[in-house]
C-alpha cells in the first residue's frame, strides 16, 4: 500500500483537481466524496455555504373585484341603475 511521503500515512484518495494522492492529513478540503489537496483548496476559496432553496409559491390568480349584481326591483325587472361599471 502506498503511503504519503510527508505524513507516512496510508493514501486515502486523490485530489479532485490536480490528482495528487492524499492521505487523511493531506486532505485540506472535503466535499462529500471529493477531496482536495491544500493547494487546490486554497484556489477554490472559502467553502460555499449551502443556501437553502426557497420555493417560490405560485402567484395567485388575480380575481377581479366582484361587481355588484343588478338588483331586481319590485316589478321583477333588473335595476341596472345600481350596477357600477
Ligand atoms: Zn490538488
Ligand atoms: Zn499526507
Amino acid at each position: 500500500m502506498d503511503k504519503c511521503i510527508k505524513h507516512t500515512k496510508e493514501l486515502v484518495g486523490g485530489c479532485m483537481w490536480c490528482g495528487k494522492r492524499l492521505c487523511e492529513f493531506c486532505i485540506a478540503r472535503k466535499e462529500g466524496l471529493k477531496v482536495y489537496c491544500e493547494k487546490c483548496a486554497q484556489q477554490l476559496g472559502p467553502p460555499r455555504r449551502s443556501i437553502p432553496v426557497v420555493e417560490t409559491k405560485p402567484v395567485a390568480p388575480v380575481i377581479p373585484e366582484r361587481r355588484s349584481a343588478p338588483r331586481i326591483d319590485k316589478d321583477g325587472y333588473f335595476d341596472f341603475s345600481t350596477v357600477r361599471p
